[in-house]
């Protein structure tokens, strides 16, 4: 007991319960149905990357506390990745900096650059954790809607550029997007850049499926658009590239000024983390380009198999452009059987149903009524377990 009524749980989070990650994946449990709602994969990654770990382990790298900003190894292969990939150069000892994955990369930059009040847009359908992030930093989040058009989901940018107020401080993008599977083109981007330049914002943008990108699209880095690079803090991670989602490595790349603010933040946040996994993880970087587009085919195929069985199962499929999830519409598959376009209620009747496990889109949402019909897959698990779900999909279509 508290010595007062108030509830333990503070205001900014009070709104923030379990996620329904928890709740799907206790169902996945209970009944043995496939779980496609959370998106990792369900093999590890290079046998020598996981062989570089255990090296690290045993010659007793990184046991100890690394170097707060990261240990030089890594923060060299991150530069050389950007460098090489997109011709964006990072001095690594002061705009390169190594965090417990996206996840802490996205708290620290936000509770780094946000001032209670400061307005932060984000793209709704939004990866959970900004919100919350957001939320503890003081922020205000204005959602903008990705609307379905023409089979993807798409950025309004009439709608971005009305969101901008003088509250404004910054925008938070996700390129290549989970859920959407969108991957912002060009045109969007140089929009993007212009408006950010126009109204003096910061932007901070989520890359973690950079090397998730599929048929014509193409990752393109915010930071690499004219008058950007000075205001970006991009962020990446290793958990989803390399198949080692429990690693939990991630990084930040920006301007000396920028990391240093995020530095500020992440030091009391977990100082450092994942020792003897950031060496591994430098290895991880080099590897030639064969492993990155030996692992974007294996995940093209996977989606390409999983977006087949859920067309015809009766679904509408936006087949994603990036990431390892599929949005579908479930509203093709008849009032009844999609709950009336409810996709929480179709989601919770779904394990026991067809033996499958889905996420609702609209956990996703401020507006929730804007994601109710949508529900999210994940392709990122071994063929057999695809086809095997695909194989229980088909009996809705009865
Ligand atoms: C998985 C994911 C993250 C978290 O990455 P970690 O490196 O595991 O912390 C961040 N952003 C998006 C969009 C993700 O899907």
């Amino acid at each position: 007991m508290t010595s007062n009524s108030r509830p333990l749980l503070n205001r900014r989070l009070a709104e923030f319960g379990t996620t329904i990650f928890a709740e799907m994946s206790a169902l996945a449990l209970r009944t043995g149905a496939i779980n496609l709602g959370q998106g990792f994969p369900d093999t590890d990654g290079p046998e020598a990357v996981r062989e570089a770990a255990v090296r690290a382990l045993r010659d007793g790298r990184g046991n100890q506390y690394p170097p707060g900003p990261g240990i030089p190894e890594l923060r060299t292969a991150v530069a050389a990745h950007q460098e090489r990939r997109y011709g964006l150069s990072y001095d690594p000892d002061t705009e390169v900096l190594v965090t417990a994955g996206a996840t802490e990369a996205i708290a620290a930059t936000l509770l780094a650059l946000l001032e209670p009040g400061d307005e932060v847009i984000a793209f709704e359908p939004y990866y959970d954790s900004y919100a919350a992030c957001i939320a503890m930093a003081g922020g205000t989040r204005v959602p903008v809607t990705l609307r379905p058009h023409e089979g993807s989901f798409r950025l309004d940018l009439d709608e971005l550029r009305s969101a901008v107020t003088d509250r404004t401080r910054l925008l938070l993008i996700n390129t290549p997007h989970n859920p959407t599977g969108t991957v912002l083109t060009r045109e969007e981007l140089t929009a993007i850049a212009e408006l950010a330049v126009e109204r003096d914002l910061l932007v901070v943008t989520d890359e973690v499926y950079e090397h998730l990108v599929f048929d014509d699209a193409e990752h393109l880095p915010l930071a690499t658009f004219p008058g950007m690079r000075e205001r970006t803090v991009t962020i990446g991670s290793a958990g989803k590239t390399f198949s080692f989602t429990g690693w939990k490595v991630g990084w930040v790349t920006s301007t000396p000024g920028l990391v240093t603010a995020v530095r500020s933040a992440k030091q009391f946040l977990t100082y450092v983390s994942s020792g003897p996994f950031q060496y591994a993880v430098a290895e991880a970087l080099a590897l030639p380009d064969g492993y990155f587009a030996a692992f974007r085919e294996d995940m093209l195929a996977k989606r390409d198999l999983l977006a087949a069985g859920l067309t015809e199962a009766g679904f509408e499929v936006f087949t994603p452009a990036g990431t390892y999830f599929i949005t579908t519409d479930i509203r093709p598959l008849g009032a009844a059987l999609s709950k009336e376009g409810d996709g929480f209620a179709f989601c919770r009747a779904l394990p026991e149903r067809a033996g499958v496990v889905a996420i609702p889109n609209a956990v996703f949402y401020d507006h929730r009524e804007a994601g109710a019909p949508f529900v999210r897959f994940a392709f990122c698990k071994r063929t057999e377990v695809l086809e095997e779900a695909v194989q229980r999909l088909k009996s809705l279509v009865g």
